[in-house]
């Protein structure tokens, strides 16, 4: 679900071009596609939406390279594991880039808090959708209304909802913009290996059995050889391990419990 208010953009590359532009990256390596985006749409339009897991590990380095003007941004659900930010705090350093954080509104967090209590999640895949809605999609959205192009670390190996992600793909959900999947055709080993060769700095979690890193209520290490994703919101059974960052989520029942937030 996307609010109704999300605003359509003058189009900055319409979904032919950016298929021709994905057929061009795709036997590419993603620097060539860092590189490319920068020349496109500068430094204050562009920008890698950070989570801080191992990907963004990757990409921050990657585009520093290129670029030391790069933007980082990341999403502070305001429920984060402390090795997130301790993560945020060593990229600060090590690359000099101020990283932007952005919070959820502390209004509709409190009426949703109020309404339904601190640790919601855990008693309805509803409403587990909801605190999702309220403490990332729609920060996300108020970002990426200021960019022309937004770069992530989204893998088609990472979940069933990404086998088919494209590395220059259009936004439809978000007004249009140009979003960009660099790492769209790594493997967990290509990550790491990019990782250990650059001494990239990691999220400490990955090192205590964790794959997967979001909220630190909702994820837990996983058992060697289990989905990379099966440690986030683990207690649902047959519920999408997304949050709606990067695909609609309909259910019928979230969309009245956002409405009754807002
Ligand atoms: Fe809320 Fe959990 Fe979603 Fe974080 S991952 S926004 S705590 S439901």
């Amino acid at each position: 679900m996307q609010p109704s208010s999300t605003p359509s953009r003058p189009a900055l590359m319409d979904d032919y071009e950016a298929g021709q532009w994905a057929v061009h990256f795709e036997d590419r390596e993603p620097e060539d596609l860092l590189e490319w985006a920068f020349e496109r749409f500068g430094t204050q339009r562009l920008a890698l939406i950070s989570s801080f897991q191992a990907e963004s590990s990757v990409l921050i380095d990657m585009a520093w390279r290129i670029n030391p003007q790069v933007r980082v941004i990341t999403v502070d659900t305001g429920r984060l594991p402390q090795e997130t930010y301790e993560l945020i705090d060593r990229v600060r350093e090590r690359y000099r880039i101020a990283v932007e954080v952005v919070m959820p509104d502390p209004v509709l967090i409190g009426r949703m808090v109020r309404r339904h209590g601190m640790n919601l999640f855990y008693r309805d895949v509803n409403l587990r959708l909801l605190c999702c809605h309220l403490r990332k999609v729609l920060p996300l959205q108020q970002v990426l209304e200021g960019l022309d192009a937004w770069v992530t670390g989204l893998r088609r190996a990472q979940w069933a909802t990404r086998a088919n992600i494209r590395k220059v793909e259009i936004d439809h959900d978000h007004g249009g913009l140009v979003k960009l999947n660099p790492l769209a055709d790594w493997s967990d080993d290509d990550v790491w290996d990019y990782i250990r060769q650059n001494d990239v700095p990691y999220n400490a979690l990955y090192d205590r059995g964790y794959t997967s890193i979001g909220c630190a209520p909702c994820t837990r290490p996983v058992e060697p050889g289990a989905d990379p994703r099966s440690g986030r919101w683990w207690w649902e059974k047959d519920a999408p391990k997304e949050c709606g960052m990067h695909c609609p989520i309909e259910t019928g029942g979230f969309e009245h419990e956002v409405e009754a937030i807002l």
